[in-house]
């Protein structure tokens, strides 16, 4: 197909999950054409549903760890496809491994093909369970390779390592960001991540369940402020890897109680087994995004708490 526009365009692997979809919507809006592959294994149509009326907007159903294949000039790739749940990745172990692996593969190849800007979703699960606090990039990580986990951690980490072969190989414009736990409208309320869950147990009724006895602690960021941050690593020439997250800690059971407060809910607080190899602590070191990127979070988490919140109220069907 003929390629008349002069658009900047941007491939994003992974479009119709959560942080995806916000990310097609910001850069459509930011003037991009943009194509969005998704073979919905944990994400939705329906989360890029509104951005197809968009002429700029293409969604392609297509599993990238079979094959890649977009016409046209394409100036960035932001590889995001992978499941990223812990309940996912527990579910759908093999795959986890094949699209971090296999996927990342096809997504540099495309980049090469094309002269594009790559831009790898990696996390701070590569750190696995920290034994220093906070997480500082040069930070090499406590993984356990053969834990529940290990699958996720291991492809991302996997994922890192292909990244920097095809830059130091191929000369590749290639960069890592390391993303920190993010929340906003269209997370999955069964993904079995906290915040999901909270809400969904509180606008419910139901009993919030919290693994151990919550003293473990997470930094959460919200969406907006993550997807600003992948854009600015994407306009940038450098090669990360960079941490994007919000090092606002908090424990889990604050995390609960808060929600319970900001929903109006009477859930009670209950207290379940912690899953095995699951991170005590987790806050992110954000000068190299500071200094390289200019960037840091700026919506306060109580509002994008009560973003979420509003957006799980305004979709029942999904609660
Ligand atoms: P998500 O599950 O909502 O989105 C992932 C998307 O990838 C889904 O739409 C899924 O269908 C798609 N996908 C999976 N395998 C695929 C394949 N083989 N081919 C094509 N599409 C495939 O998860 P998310 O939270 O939006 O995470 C997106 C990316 O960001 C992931 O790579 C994840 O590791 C990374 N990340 C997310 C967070 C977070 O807090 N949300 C934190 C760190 C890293």
């Amino acid at each position: 197909m003929g390629h008349l526009s002069t658009n900047r365009r941007a491939v994003v692997t992974g479009g119709a999950g959560f942080l995806g979809s916000h990310l097609c919507e910001r850069l459509l809006g930011d003037g991009y054409e943009v194509v969005c592959l998704d073979n919905f294994l944990t994400g939705r149509p329906e989360n890029v549903a509104h951005l197809l009326p968009h002429q700029a907007f293409r969604l392609l159903r297509c599993d990238v760890t079979d094959y890649i294949h977009v016409g046209g000039p394409v100036d960035v790739v932001l590889h995001f496809a992978s499941p990223a749940s812990p309940i996912d990745y527990l579910q759908l172990p093999i795959q986890t491994l094949k699209v971090g692996s296999i996927g990342t593969l096809h997504a540099l190849g495309l980049a090469r093909d094309k002269g594009a800007r790559f831009v790898l979703a990696s996390t701070s699960e590569v750190y696995g369970d920290p034994l220093i606090h906070p997480q500082e990039e040069e930070y090499w990580g406590n993984v356990n390779p053969v834990g529940p986990r290990g699958v996720y951690d291991e492809a991302k980490r996997f994922a890192e390592a292909l990244t920097m072969a095809y830059r130091s190989t191929h000369g590749l414009d290639a960069a890592i960001v390391r993303i920190f736990n993010t929340f906003g409208p269209r997370l999955r309320p069964g993904d079995g991540r906290a915040i999901p869950t909270f809400v969904r147990q509180a606008l419910k009724g139901q009993p919030i369940t919290i693994a151990g006895d919550g003293s473990q602690t997470r930094s959460i960021c919200y969406v907006d402020d993550t997807v600003e941050g992948i854009l600015a690593m994407a306009h940038s020439d450098h090669p990360g890897p960079v941490n994007l997250g919000n090092p606002h800690e908090l424990s889990v059971l604050d995390l609960a109680r808060w929600i319970r407060d900001l929903t109006g809910s009477a859930s009670e607080l209950a207290f379940v087994p912690r899953p095995q190899d699951d991170p005590r602590v987790r806050q992110p070191d954000i000068s190299r995004a500071r200094d390289l990127l200019g960037w840091e979070p700026k919506v306060p988490v109580e509002d994008g708490l009560r973003l979420t919140i509003e957006w799980f109220r305004a979709h029942p069907e999904l609660v």
